[in-house]
């Protein structure tokens, strides 16, 4: 290994012992079908295994507390929202209208169990943050359920809380005052959006195909001067993509002080949530131009549900931002 710059892998406290607690076990499709949920503890294991492949990630258990999560939400989520989701009980998901994006239909069930797991991948997020608050170059957030669909006061796409705005949050307390949300999930961050309106000091740039179950593309909009936003209605060439990847890191170099990124790996060919082709060899070149940035790097796991390529999207993602930090 050649310098000594590391990766700092946070894990979600009990997502290791597993077992499924917390994940939806089913999700609307853009038809209102359901379908089976994809995502489980699995899918981080998998993630987790691609990264430990490379000797500069380092694992640690996220370590915000309670009260920690709790200041952070209330400065991005509404206080009735937190309180609906406080009042959830029962194991058995179910659909709750009232929860949903004002104007879409509710796609995404809850269950105590799921907004336990929502708060805990705060606290991962939060812990995440801190790292880099703490003198960190990269630290990733090996977090579920994704949050970038969740809004100020609402929930959808598997997400309840969000994760990403909770690390930039957690940046600008901690002294960080141009934050930038890079947003390279496959569907458009609708949550973070909306959320960015109450974030001021904050960009968010997003790279997005598919909008995702019910999000009609008239509703894709940069709402402010701060949001920047590149949509393929087709699927891209990796050169085109990654083209307008640099494009993103280079303007966030000149203007941000830290860089959130939003990854998810629902690109990749054959995810069940995703329509386009890219091979895992495409997050080492975006590794490699984040590391370009000279910017402290927090990443937020989004989404990514095909299991059986998550592992060679992570390490190559790591082996992108690592061996690319050292010249
Ligand atoms: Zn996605």
């Amino acid at each position: 290994v050649s310098g000594d710059t590391q990766l700092l892998m946070i894990e979600q406290p009990g997502e290791r012992a597993g077992a499924g607690a917390g994940a939806v076990p089913w999700i609307l499709d853009a038809r209102g079908r359901r379908t089976p949920g994809y995502d489980d503890e699995r899918r981080l294991a998998q993630v987790r295994a691609g990264l430990m492949r490379h000797r500069g990630v380092v694992a640690h258990t996220a370590d915000a507390s309670a009260g920690d999560v709790e200041r952070v939400l209330g400065r991005l989520h509404e206080p009735d929202y937190l309180r609906a989701l406080d009042r959830v009980r029962g194991g058995d998901p179910v659909l709750v209208a009232t929860l949903a994006q004002p104007g879409l239909e509710p796609d995404t069930p809850v269950c105590a169990e799921a907004v336990a797991s929502a708060r805990e991948g705060i606290g991962t997020a939060i812990a995440a943050a801190r790292r880099i608050v703490g003198g960190a170059r990269f630290s990733y957030a090996l977090c579920r359920p994704p949050g970038h669909h969740a809004g100020p006061g609402w929930l959808g796409g598997y997400c309840y809380l969000n994760n990403a705005a909770a690390a930039a949050q957690t940046l600008h307390d901690g002294g960080y005052e141009q934050v930038a949300i890079l947003d390279l999930d496959l569907h458009y961050p609708n949550g973070t959006s909306a959320l960015l309106e109450r974030m001021t000091d904050t960009t968010l740039h997003s790279l997005h195909g598919s909008t995702g179950a019910n999000l009609p593309w008239e509703w894709v909009r940069a709402r402010t001067e701060r949001e920047h936003l590149v949509a393929f209605r087709s699927a891209p060439a990796p050169d085109v993509y990654l083209a307008a990847v640099a494009t993103s890191t280079h303007t966030l170099a000149r203007c941000a002080d830290a860089i959130v990124l939003s990854l998810g790996y629902d690109t990749v060919a054959g995810d069940p949530h995703g329509s386009w082709s890219f091979q895992a060899p495409v997050f080492e070149r975006i590794g490699r131009l984040l590391a370009a940035s000279g910017l402290p790097v927090c990443v937020v796991q989004e989404g990514g549900y095909a299991l059986s390529s998550l592992a060679a999207c992570s390490h190559a993602f790591a082996t992108g931002l690592l061996d690319g930090s050292t010249g």
